[in-house]
């Protein structure tokens, strides 16, 4: 019998490190060259590969994945109320706080988890000027009805890709879609840079826009063209971002194994459901949700989280509760959770099981045992 305690435990997630031999190279050159942030060297080849990696033409990094949201904000000179989604991490809503902005809370779709493109033209007023949607566990949001809605109300789009990082729909990057698509690279996300992230638009005059926001809006030593912020990643999170790409398919790789083996298991157990995929999508499998009917599956969502957190199996209830239940947004009239029904449902029913490249068969087994 295997002694419980000493088991490790398993967690939701694990950061993909780069070999410490093949990032100390980088320092190396880092420290000879003696140039260890603005805009440097390896801050330059980053974007470079990441723009190839991504299939994208303009990315500008950044020290978080909250900080390009607040900036994007900025650069489209948004004004009074932005639409977005209540079921995603703080940092979506936030990023439209910290504008002074007005977020209004649109119900989500069922079959992705995100905002319900139906639902938006009715939550437009006279004072909207954007729509802040989110690619929620990496599943494309519906892109092309969103943007006919933009046009047709002449508002701007950004989306929140934190969690869509190499998710292509029919081969093209999901992050082409909108004005704007911004990236965390979070340790706790697919990719990493420890703390980092990205912004994604689409003419070198925007780009040439946000890299003067993201430096305080200096234009020249002399000249500041826009109230901007510091908002720069260093070359020495450029470097180990540049290492970490050359692991990052094979990580993914590592992910889907583990996240068809859930589903595979998973897949008619009573009580337990899961988003469909879609065969023209690659996704990144970034988060595996499950959703847990209480009554039909014989305990809630909370009591099996809990009976596996006790066992060291640290699930998460992303996104659980929703933003708009948080107090600084509960008392927005879009917040009512009678306006948003299936957000709610699904913040009180979803459960994201480990999923990361160093779980082996033996934890996944550990996992399902508690389903099962
Ligand atoms: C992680 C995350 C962010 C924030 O990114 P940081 O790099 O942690 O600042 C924003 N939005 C979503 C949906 C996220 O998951």
């Amino acid at each position: 019998m295997e002694n419980i305690d000493n088991r490790e435990p398993i967690t939701v997630t694990s950061p993909l490190l780069p070999p410490l031999d093949e990032f100390e190279k980088y320092l190396e050159d880092i420290w000879q060259r003696k140039w260890i942030t603005n805009n440097g060297h390896y801050h330059h080849l980053l974007e470079q590969a990441l723009c190839e990696y991504l299939g994208v033409e303009y990315i500008s990094l950044f020290t978080n994945g909250t900080l390009p949201l607040i900036t994007a904000l900025q650069a489209l000179r948004i004004t009074g109320e932005v639409i977005t989604t209540p079921y995603s991490f703080v940092a979506t809503t936030h990023s439209i706080w910290w504008n002074g902005l007005k977020p209004v809370f649109v119900d989500i779709d069922p079959a992705t988890g995100n905002i319900d493109p139906a639902k938006i033209e009715a939550a437009i007023t006279p004072r909207t000027s954007a729509i802040m949607p989110v690619h929620v566990y990496g599943n494309p949001c519906d892109t092309e009805r969103i943007r006919t809605i933009a046009d047709r109300y002449g508002l701007k789009v950004i989306y929140d890709a934190a969690h869509a990082f190499g998710v292509r729909v029919n081969g093209r990057s999901v992050l082409e879609a909108g004005d704007i698509s911004t990236l965390s690279f979070h340790a706790t996300k697919t990719y990493n840079t420890i703390e980092g992230g990205a912004l994604i638009c689409h003419s070198a005059e925007m780009k040439q826009r946000i890299d003067h926001l993201k430096n305080f809006g200096f234009e020249s030593e002399t000249e500041v063209v826009a109230p901007g912020i510091n908002a720069k990643m260093d070359e020495v999170r450029a470097a180990y971002g540049l290492v970490g790409l050359k692991y990052i398919d094979r990580a993914i790789e590592a992910r889907r194994r583990v996240a068809e083996r859930y589903r595979r298991e998973l897949a008619g157990v009573e009580g337990i459901s899961m988003f469909e995929p879609r065969p023209d999508v690659t996704y990144n499998y970034s988060y595996f949700p499950i959703f847990v009917d209480a009554e039909r599956f014989g305990c809630t969502r909370d009591e099996l989280y809990g009976r596996m957190k006790a066992d060291g199996v640290l699930s998460r209830r992303y996104f659980y509760p929703l933003i708009s239940a948080f107090s600084p947004y509960n008392t927005y009239e879009s917040a009512a959770e009678s306006n948003l029904p299936v957000a709610t449902r699904m913040a009180d029913q979803v459960l994201c099981l480990p999923l990361h490249h160093r779980l082996t068969d033996s934890d996944v087994e550990r996992v399902l045992s508690f389903i099962k």
